[in-house]
């Protein structure tokens, strides 16, 4: 068929047009490698922001986005946690402060929809990025390479597919890889607020018998020199009752959970709603495809690990294949062994936590209260310790790739092409 004669070729396929597939798109490209990115823009995202942490922000300023990033977001210098659930054991306030660990600033928080714009720009500007603004209706994955057919019938071809195609990934069932997927009875509520008192760039994530509401902080605007994201998981009845209620009820029981402390609140925009659920891979790769994103995670947003471990997974994999020919299936079959055993480590560590500092929240249990508590207490009293669970948090030492250090230390120049033998079409 005419439509399989004008093939396009490149070298990196990457399935869909999120944050984590334009990153992807960028790190590729910044190695030199020819790449296709195939995805719809994605739509806006209401009341949504990303705080990223510090191997993040490295990782942005590698692919030359930081400085849009800063520009339009809000440097987070410490998180307070507060647990507001009432146990026996009287807890402490908890704060993670980045100058603890000789930072300036623990990360950034930005809209998501700023966040996607910025990346967007980047790979239409770049030269070995082609956009290609459609939906991926089959592949076919064989040892050679891959292809992605297009619902016109166009078809893309390369040499390697990074799926970053979102939680129902159809590259990943196309490769056959298994997932555990399981819900929680929580919705997260999501809402830009302005409000009276300066957050001065710290965030505050109250625990609660519900899960945590979390306020993080963003720049001011003209009119509103106060402003913060908030992140509230709740019932789903409690979410139905909420998003029903008046405005102005809501913004009262939004200064009402944050204890006044930020004074009056103000709804910017709507409200997010959405239903929270966790996903977990038998495998991070297969054949010519590796997983990234929330193809092969997804929790809760607790702790703001989700779109930080996706730029990890996408940090590892252009790390794991550097140097790597990528038409010789031996040497891409040992590198993406490492990757899946770093993400196995990476992925399976957050999600777990995660899940069990939800849990112990939303499950009134006595002795995990006393050990929710204690943890809370030692973190308080032990400054190594807390100065450890700060880094591991913004700079996690397990997996650190190359584009995540610090730029001495990449040991290449920015936008320095990486050589792969034989990797160009
Ligand atoms: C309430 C909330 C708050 C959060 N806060 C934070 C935070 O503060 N910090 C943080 O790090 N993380 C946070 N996260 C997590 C973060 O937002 C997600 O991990 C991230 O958005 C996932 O991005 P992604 O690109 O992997 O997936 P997606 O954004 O789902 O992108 C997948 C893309 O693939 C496209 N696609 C799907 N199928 C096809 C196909 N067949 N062909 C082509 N394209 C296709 C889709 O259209 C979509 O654009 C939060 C999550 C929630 C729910």
């Amino acid at each position: 068929m005419a439509a399989a004669q004008e093939a396009k070729r490149a070298n990196i396929l990457v399935a869909g047009a999120g944050s984590t597939g334009l990153a992807a798109a960028l790190a590729f490209s910044r190695a030199g490698l020819r790449t296709l990115l195939v995805g719809r823009v994605p739509p806006p995202l209401p009341g949504r922001t990303v705080a990223l942490f510090e191997a993040s922000v490295r990782f942005l300023d590698a692919l030359g986005a930081l400085e849009r990033v800063k520009a339009k977001g809000c440097p987070i210098e410490a998180i307070r946690m507060i647990d507001d659930t009432d146990q026996l054991l009287p807890v402490p306030e908890l704060t993670l402060r980045a100058r603890e660990i000789g930072l300036l600033a623990l990360g950034v928080n930005i809209s998501n929809d700023e966040l996607v714009a910025i990346l967007l720009d980047l790979c239409r500007a770049h030269p070995e990025i082609e956009m290609v603004d459609a939906d991926i209706a089959d592949y076919e994955l064989n040892g050679d390479g891959v292809a992605a057919i297009l619902a016109d019938g166009r078809r893309l071809e390369g040499d390697f597919l990074v799926a970053a195609d979102g939680r129902n990934s159809r590259a990943r069932a196309m490769a056959g890889i298994d997932v555990k997927e399981w819900t929680y009875p929580q919705v997260a509520l999501t809402a830009m607020l302005r409000h009276e008192f300066p957050h001065e760039n710290i965030s505050t994530e109250y625990h609660t018998r519900s899960g945590p509401f979390t306020l993080v902080p963003l720049p001011g605007r003209e009119n509103a020199p106060n402003r913060s994201s908030l992140v509230w998981l709740m019932s789903v009845a409690d979410a139905r009752r909420r998003l029903t209620k008046p405005r102005e009820e809501l913004e009262f029981e939004i200064e009402d959970y944050d204890k006044s402390e930020l004074g009056a609140m103000k709804i910017e925009g709507e409200v997010g709603q959405f239903r929270m659920g966790g996903m977990q891979v038998s495998k991070h790769a297969a054949g010519r495809l590796a997983l990234v994103g929330e193809t092969c995670h997804v929790f809760p947003p607790i702790g703001a690990q989700g779109l930080n471990l996706s730029l990890r997974d996408v940090a590892d994999l252009e790390d794991c294949l550097a140097s790597v020919d990528l038409r010789n299936g031996r040497e891409l079959s040992r590198a993406l062994a490492r990757y899946d055993r770093h993400r196995r480590a990476d992925i399976g560590f957050r999600t777990h936590g995660v899940d069990v500092l939800n849990r112990s929240l939303i499950i009134p249990y006595l002795p995990v209260d006393l050990m929710r508590g204690a943890g809370f207490i030692a973190m308080t009293a032990l400054g190594p310790l807390r100065r450890a669970v700060i880094r591991e948090g913004v700079l996690p030492h397990l997996v650190l790739p190359r584009l995540m250090r610090r730029p001495a230390e990449r040991n290449d120049a920015p936008d320095a092409p990486q050589r792969r033998a034989g990797s160009r079409s």
